[in-house]
């Protein structure tokens, strides 16, 4: 287990994020969602418990913006209101203790995290190389 601190754009949220050695990789969501949110062609993830997150910096200001995730459950995302970073999801889908971090944000360290899966294959952009294992949605449980 190791703490990895993230950071917003414009300092304004700082964070922590407790991650064991098989976490410590980026997972690739490739949905539409993530394209618009994060205006890239996918975003780099992990699922972590809730407990793992600890803000050290603007926790309190943090702001959530609720939208249907595909299943057609609510997703949160809870971002920075000053830049709009996004620190973490919270698909209610997955219960009360259970969020997705982004991993990219998680300093040096973090970035240097290999591909762990990519999900949301069937979105994937067609010039997009395979670089972990790929999931057409999501892994089976
Ligand atoms: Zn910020
Ligand atoms: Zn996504």
């Amino acid at each position: 287990m190791s703490s990895y601190k993230g950071k917003c754009h414009c300092g304004q949220t700082e964070w922590s994020v407790k991650l064991e050695k098989d976490q410590q990789k980026h997972i690739l969501c490739h949905c539409d969602t993530c394209k618009v949110l994060g205006g890239g062609a996918f975003t780099l993830n992990q699922i972590v418990p809730k407990s793992a997150i600890s803000f050290s910096k603007g926790g309190d200001s943090i702001k959530a913006y609720t939208y249907k995730g595909d299943s057609g459950n609510e997703v949160k995302c809870y971002y920075c209101p000053n830049c709009t970073t996004h620190v973490y999801h919270h698909q209610l889908v997955m219960g009360p203790d259970t969020v997705i971090a982004r991993t990219v944000l998680l300093g040096d360290d973090g970035k240097k995290f290999d591909p762990g899966a990519e999900i949301y294959g069937k979105a994937k952009m067609a010039w997009e190389k395979e670089v972990a294992t790929t999931f057409e949605l999501l892994p089976p449980s």
